[in-house]
C-alpha cells in the first residue's frame, strides 16, 4: 500500500534490519526498542490492524510461523496494539516481540 511505512521496509524503500524473511513474513528490528531485544513480526500484504488480518486466510499460517520463530528466541512476550488509543502508530499490522530480558509489568 502506498504510503505506509512498514509496506516499504518490505519493498526495500526503506532500511531495516532483517532477521528472517520468507514470502509471507518480515521479521524485522524495531528502531526504538522496548527490551533487550525487540523485533517485529509482520504479514508481507497490508492489513491495518489485527482485527483486519484476523479475517485473513494467511492467519493461522502466519502464527505457526511467528511460533517457529520464537521458540528460539527464549522467554517472550507477544504484543499487538489495535487502535489509535491502545498505542497503534503505524497501520500496518504488526506483532512485538520483546525478548532477552526480564519484562516489567505494562500498561498504563
Ligand atoms: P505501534 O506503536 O504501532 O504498536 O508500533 C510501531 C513500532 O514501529 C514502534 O515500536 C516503532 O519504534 C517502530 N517503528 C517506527 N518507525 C520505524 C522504522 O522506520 N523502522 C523500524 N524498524 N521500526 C519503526
Ligand atoms: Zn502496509
Amino acid at each position: 500500500m502506498d504510503n505506509c511505512l512498514f509496506c516499504k521496509i518490505i519493498k526495500k524503500e526503506i532500511p531495516a534490519n532483517v532477521i528472517f524473511e520468507n514470502d509471507q513474513i518480515l521479521i524485522f528490528e524495531d528502531i526504538n526498542p522496548q527490551a533487550k531485544k525487540h523485533l517485529l513480526a509482520i504479514p508481507k500484504k497490508h492489513y491495518k490492524d489485527y482485527l483486519d488480518f484476523s479475517r485473513a486466510d494467511e492467519f493461522e499460517g502466519f502464527f505457526s510461523e511467528v511460533a517457529d520463530f520464537a521458540k528460539e528466541l527464549g522467554d517472550f512476550r507477544l504484543v499487538s496494539n489495535c487502535g489509535e488509543r491502545s498505542g497503534q502508530t503505524v497501520f500496518h499490522v504488526h506483532f512485538h516481540l520483546l525478548s532477552d530480558e526480564k519484562l516489567g509489568s505494562f500498561g498504563r
